[in-house]
């Protein structure tokens, strides 16, 4: 008698111990993040991710290239599940790496435009990065500006700044030159270039906008989040600083000015798959891009979503629409390009 109570009464032990551990997981539905942007332009977004879903987003922040090179040593055992950086050369390179997964998507493909999405899925733009030339208002006539290419003429010898070729912007930006210009011409250009340097590349975008605004140099190339954020700061020097130049978009009668993407991918080594997909469709909702990109000074990627009155005042203006996969193809030729010319 007791024998058969005990016989019937396990299976149904284990069917409650089931259903409890099913319980708990859903209790707890978690998504893994690592992301290689700063806690304070990242994570309030995925707090209201949390708040509207239940889903609880563990963060991890650190140097882009770094996180990189960490889910290829965590590789199979990575315990995240998404992967968001900047700009498309990163994202190219974490799915050579075979570290994303692709994604197909409804959502995202009819949010985001062609041009910023992997054609294989693996990888998804969240907001535009811009890399226009900028100026010193006081010394240059915009009407004297017109392309990338031009600032290899004669008449602005010793007055460009830009910083190193082994920043990934500059990579992308001559990775698009090469696209539509192809690489002899832009060896030439690059050649150029380098000859017009009014100074050995030293620091970052905001070091060379600084350099336009007190003299050193007349024009830089520079991504505009880093003017966005002068133009914003408490610091009134600085304000004072980015108040002295001028932003121009380039190539506008031919292919647009360059642009990159921060985004995002499901990693290859993702548990917690339709999480991370859930966490995706919220960065493309209205509110998140407009949240992220005025927070990051960048451009939302949506199609119909505003833009920061102080990026509104730099003009409309025309966006080279190259697939971003094209940059990551062609970088090893731009760094092979920049280094034969001797840019630092
Ligand atoms: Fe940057």
């Amino acid at each position: 008698m007791l024998k058969s109570r005990m016989f019937t009464a396990a299976p149904l032990l284990v069917v409650i111990q089931l259903l409890l551990v099913g319980c708990v997981e859903q209790n707890n539905p978690e998504v893994n993040v690592y992301s290689a942007r700063k806690e304070a332009l990242i994570k309030p977004a995925l707090d209201r991710f949390t708040a509207e879903t239940g889903i609880q987003v563990n963060l991890v922040t650190g140097n882009a290239d770094a996180l990189i090179q960490r889910l290829k040593a965590e590789g199979a055992a990575s315990p995240a599940d998404v992967l968001i950086t900047v700009d498309a050369g990163r994202l190219y390179r974490a799915k050579s790496l075979q570290l994303t997964q692709a994604v197909g998507n409804k959502i995202l493909n009819n949010a985001i435009p062609e041009s910023y999405r992997d054609p294989e899925n693996h990888w998804f733009g969240i907001s535009l990065r811009t890399r226009p030339i900028m100026y010193a208002k006081d010394r240059v006539n915009p009407a004297d500006l017109s392309t990338y290419e031009a600032l290899a003429d004669e008449q602005w010898q010793g007055r460009v700044c830009i910083r190193s070729s082994s920043n990934i912007y500059n990579q992308s930006l001559v990775a698009s030159m090469i696209a539509a210009d192809g690489a002899i011409a832009v060896e030439k250009w690059a050649a150029g270039l380098v000859k017009n340097f009014a100074r050995k590349p030293v620091g970052g975008d905001r070091d060379q906008i600084r350099a336009v605004a007190t003299g050193q140099c007349d024009v830089a190339i520079a991504n505009t989040y880093y003017l966005f954020g002068m133009l914003q700061s408490a610091d009134a020097v600085e304000m004072a600083t980015a108040e002295k130049i001028g932003v121009f978009w380039p190539n506008q009668q031919g292919r647009g000015t360059h642009v990159n993407i921060s985004g995002m991918a499901v990693t290859q080594a993702a548990k917690n798959t339709d999480h991370a997909i859930q966490l995706m469709e919220f960065m493309l909702q209205d509110e998140t891009q407009t949240w992220y990109a005025n927070t990051n000074g960048e451009f939302p990627i949506k199609f119909g979503i505003g833009i920061h009155p102080i990026q509104a005042a730099w003009g409309a203006f025309k966006k080279d629409a190259i697939n971003l996969a094209e940059l990551g193809q062609l970088s090893p030729v731009a760094m092979k390009i920049m280094d034969r010319v001797g840019w630092p």
